[in-house]
């Protein structure tokens, strides 16, 4: 039995009689079960667990960085570090767990690339036929990724949307369950999104950052995560919820745009002709958008759009910085990092969580732009002296 339901702009609450359980959970988690660690506060059953160790990644602080910015209290959630390079990990092990409880043959997924993957690799753990569609121009790393893993693939010319819409052509034919990270095709997998809230509490001591910095693609990571704040201080577990700040590329913003123009959440219009090299967000309608942009406007938060050339350099300067590389749909949490502190929206003194949703590896091109040509000498004691002292030269 589960003793939540489900709401429109929340993915559950806690019932009251829980709220002690919850409460023990969440302050003293059992970190060894990732994040069935808090499986009281995911919708499913927990009787066939489908995990491959997901959650629990570093919250590591950004020292170096925090300097370079002149900010006291700067951390980076890396969830680079799940099973399959994303925080997808958490969704579809809350999803295909659910999956196997129902009769379905299998499971269908429309994906900019990083949930497909993530959907491959837990239904193949899970022994279910997994479909994932792509759009056509997904970066081959993912696409080998996936395919790694023995999902069957086909690419659809257009954006994630197009491919999320087609399952509807096909999912009840084949019996296919959709597991598609936005909450109106798949509410439990939305649940996941929570335990990143929950453990960055426990990771920072329960004192609640003042701001999180998230990337918005569909909406679901920001609004999930909200969720998880707002479950921790009606508990009494925190003493304020974080001011969320959710960021997009400027070639794909739809909901940057609606909070600018100061539109109601369920006021958000399709972005049109989207270009960007971020493709983990380049969501033209936002599907969970609505939810998102009402947890930025409940939380006193913010929302704005980075360019690719703010992208790419935020990027370089976090791996350079932190030794953590992420992809470049979540470097855009860095870009803005800097600009909001330009503007003075976020203050010096204050704390801030960046969320890093995914691996740099899942995408080498994008950050292969700015790199330069390396050398390649042969093993020869003067070549190689020579060609690092130019190193030293330039670097000096
Ligand atoms: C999916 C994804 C996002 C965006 O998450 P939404 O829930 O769609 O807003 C951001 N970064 C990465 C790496 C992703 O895979």
């Amino acid at each position: 039995m589960i003793p939540y339901k489900f709401k429109n702009d929340e993915v559950y609450y806690y019932a009251e009689s829980n709220k002690q359980e919850w409460i023990d959970i969440i302050t003293n988690p059992n970190q060894g079960k990732g994040i069935w660690a808090y499986a009281p506060m995911l919708p499913v059953e927990t009787k066939n667990i489908v995990s491959m160790g997901e959650g629990f990644t570093p919250l590591t602080k950004a020292i170096n960085l925090a300097e370079l910015c002149n900010i006291k209290g700067l951390y980076v959630k890396n969830e680079g570090m799940n099973p399959t390079g994303t925080f997808k990990d958490r969704c579809q092990s809350v999803a295909i767990t659910k999956a196997i409880q129902s009769d379905v043959k299998g499971v269908i997924i429309g994906s900019a690339g990083n949930a497909g993957a993530a959907a491959a690799a837990y239904a193949a753990k899970a022994k279910l036929p997994c479909f994932v569609f792509l759009p056509a121009h997904t970066p081959k790393e993912r696409l080998v990724q996936t395919l790694q893993y023995g999902a069957k693939v086909i690419k659809i010319e257009g954006s994630v949307n197009d491919c999320i819409d087609t399952i509807a052509f096909v999912k009840d034919e084949f019996k296919l369950e959709n597991v598609s990270t936005a909450n109106c095709m798949n509410p439990y997998q939305g649940s996941g999104c929570k335990t990143i809230s929950y453990e960055i509490a426990y990771q920072i001591g329960f004192k609640a950052p003042d701001w999180i910095i998230c990337p918005i693609g569909g909406g679901g990571l920001l609004s999930g995560i909200s969720c998880g704040f707002k479950e921790m201080y009606n508990l009494g577990i925190i003493d304020k919820i974080p001011r969320m700040v959710g960021i997009q590329a400027d070639g794909c913003a739809a909901v940057a745009t609606a909070f600018r123009k100061n539109l109601p959440p369920d006021g958000i219009v399709r972005f049109d002709g989207y270009q960007t090299l971020a493709v983990s967000i380049a969501d033209p309608y936002p599907l969970d958008g609505e939810f998102a942009l009402k947890a930025i406007y409940d939380t006193n938060g913010y929302s704005d759009s980075v360019s690719d050339k703010e992208i790419l350099k935020a990027q370089k300067e976090l791996s350079e910085q932190e030794g953590v590389f992420g992809e470049p749909a979540s470097s855009v949490t860095i870009a803005a990092l800097h600009k909001l502190l330009g503007q003075g929206i976020i203050n010096q003194q204050e704390t801030v969580v960046c969320i890093i949703s995914g691996n740099g590896l899942k995408d080498l091109s994008a950050a292969g732009q700015l790199l330069q040509d390396v050398p390649v000498i042969k093993k020869d004691k003067k070549q190689v002296v020579e060609t690092m002292a130019k190193y030293f030269n330039h670097d000096l």
